[in-house]
């Protein structure tokens, strides 16, 4: 029995921090995992500026909600799913990833919680666990299941390592140079052709 695990943003939708940097015009909400590997400095850095705009999740959840899932994910996602069970392990929240579940077809999906104000204002986050995509592949292991994982950046790098096989998907090229153990995709044919591959190695 085989579990394939998947990161969500950078993989599934786009970086919902960068897209949301875009349209409120505010350059320093481009800074993501890929730049700043330790999420909790980088979570904090992220409400601060928040609060200095201003701006709640009411503001954040109308962004999302116009962004889609990439260009063929429903598709990649429907057809995966017929083949293995499929679990989405993200470092994002459920309150923004909402709308863009609905868009996927309600897949399985692992990540965190945050709180807002009476007004909206965000006033802090909650990660249900530390570390938590390694934790939950450690887990599915310990059920009998063999894990594959795919992720793009280095919050991802732990849970692909912890798998019986790791694949890296539109990874940033200092990422490639820093894992080179694992091999990369740069679409959906090519993933789906290496989770294939992993599936009959494993
Ligand atoms: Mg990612």
């Amino acid at each position: 029995m085989q579990i394939v695990c998947l990161d969500m943003e950078g993989v599934l939708v786009p970086e919902i921090w960068i897209e949301f940097a875009q349209r409120t015009g505010i350059p320093e909400l481009r800074r993501t995992t890929r730049d700043e590997p330790n999420y909790d400095t980088l979570m904090k850095y992220r409400l601060d500026i928040l609060k200095q705009h201003k701006l709640g999740l009411p503001d954040i959840q109308a962004v999302i909600a116009q962004m889609g899932p990439m260009e063929g994910c429903k598709d990649f996602l429907d057809s995966l799913r017929e083949t293995y069970q499929v679990v989405i392990l993200s470092d994002t929240f459920y309150e923004f990833a909402k709308p863009l579940m609905v868009q996927m077809g309600q897949p399985t999906l692992f990540c965190h919680r945050l709180e807002a104000d009476a007004d909206g204002m965000l006033v802090n986050y909650h990660l249900r666990m530390p570390d938590q995509k390694r934790a939950a592949v450690k887990a599915f292991k310990e059920l009998n299941f063999k894990v594959i994982a795919a992720g793009d950046s280095y919050n991802d790098t732990s849970m692909l390592g912890e798998a019986h096989a790791g694949i890296l998907m539109h990874p940033p090229e200092n990422v490639v140079r820093e894992f080179p153990q694992y091999p990369v995709t740069r679409s959906y044919t090519e993933l789906r052709a290496e989770i294939d591959k992993a599936a009959a190695r494993i």
